[in-house]
């Protein structure tokens, strides 16, 4: 069987074109997009997704500033300037950029995020209306996993879908977004976690997987259906010398084990990663369009 890899990059360009527009009538109406995004301490990490967001806004004429923080800020000044931002007209969106600081209850700040301006999808609030099925903002990485499934045209409908991981950022709004019935839902969702005993034994029935896990290659071959679709959302570094940096990125997938047996697959780097901050820019067009009926 020929395994198709499922590129991001298509589908993030037609998402970037449809929104185009969009930011092209709100233009017209003097409405820039705008995201604040709040960053602390000096992660070089966060440092660099942070200054990626900030590179795909400028490309499609939206506004984003950066509000860096040092790590010994404390939560009662993080508060603070999240409600003013909450306040801030200019600003539509508010991103909180994780991991925090640990002194800092990550809890209390996302929820301190006004959920209309909550582009990320944590807020409690918009993570209850993904539960009720009556999504607004959904989170932008497994957003970005349904519009790779709709793009391909890989149905859900009626399926069985494993997701791999339960955190609340991927694998339960993943979860709870296939079960639901809307498009690209109606799924029968299994989620699998660190307790799920003989992981195997739901992955091998899987007619799709997704893998939000952070553990290097776990999904291998033998694990798999044939004909099985897979969506590794994965993004973990290991150790190779033949490189000069040192290390390779790959997914929650053994990428080379399943082809041939998987039906389709994301690639690690080139899939899921280069959905995520497509989808945010996404949700901060829909929240300024929101905020301006
Ligand atoms: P996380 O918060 O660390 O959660 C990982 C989940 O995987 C947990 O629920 C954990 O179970 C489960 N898990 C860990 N080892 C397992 C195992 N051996 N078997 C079964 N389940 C296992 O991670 P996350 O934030 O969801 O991220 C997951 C991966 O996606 C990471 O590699 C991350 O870098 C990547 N990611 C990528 C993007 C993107 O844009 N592509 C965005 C976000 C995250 P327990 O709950 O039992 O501990």
């Amino acid at each position: 069987m020929e395994t198709l890899i499922l590129k991001g990059k298509p589908v993030s360009c037609k998402i970037k074109e449809d929104i185009a527009s969009k930011i092209t009538n709100l233009s017209s109406e003097g409405i820039v997009p705008s995201l604040a995004v709040i960053i602390v301490g000096n992660n070089p990490a966060s440092k660099l997704y942070v200054n990626s967001k900030a590179k795909t806004f400028k490309s499609l004429n939206c506004y984003s500033e950066i509000f860096e923080f040092s790590s010994d800020i404390t939560q009662v000044e993080l508060l603070n300037h999240i409600d003013f931002l909450n306040q801030e007209d200019k600003f539509h969106g508010i991103l909180v950029q994780l991991p925090l600081p640990k002194h800092l209850n990550e809890t209390q700040v996302l929820e301190k995020i006004i959920p209309i301006k909550d582009v990320d999808g944590f807020h409690p609030q918009n993570q209850g209306y993904i539960m009720q099925g009556t999504p607004k903002f959904i989170p932008c990485t497994p957003l970005g996993c349904l519009e790779i499934l709709k793009y391909y045209d890989i149905d859900t409908k009626g399926k069985n879908i494993v997701v791999v991981g339960r955190s609340n950022i991927v694998g339960k709004p993943m979860a709870s977004l296939l079960s639901q019935n809307l498009d690209y839902g109606n799924a029968t969702v299994t989620l699998c976690h660190t307790k799920t005993s003989d992981l195997v034994s739901f992955t091998s029935k899987a007619d799709i997987i997704i893998a939000a896990v952070g553990v290097a290659e776990l999904i291998n071959g033998s694990m798999i259906k044939k004909g099985a679709h897979i969506i590794d959302v994965g993004i973990n570094r290991v150790k190779d010398i033949t490189i000069d940096k040192g290390y390779k990125v790959v997914g929650d997938v053994d990428f080379d084990d399943v082809l041939g047996k998987a039906a389709s697959i994301t690639p690690v780097p080139g899939g899921v990663g280069v959905m995520t901050v497509t989808m945010l820019l996404s949700n901060t067009v829909q929240a300024a369009i929101n905020q301006n009926k």
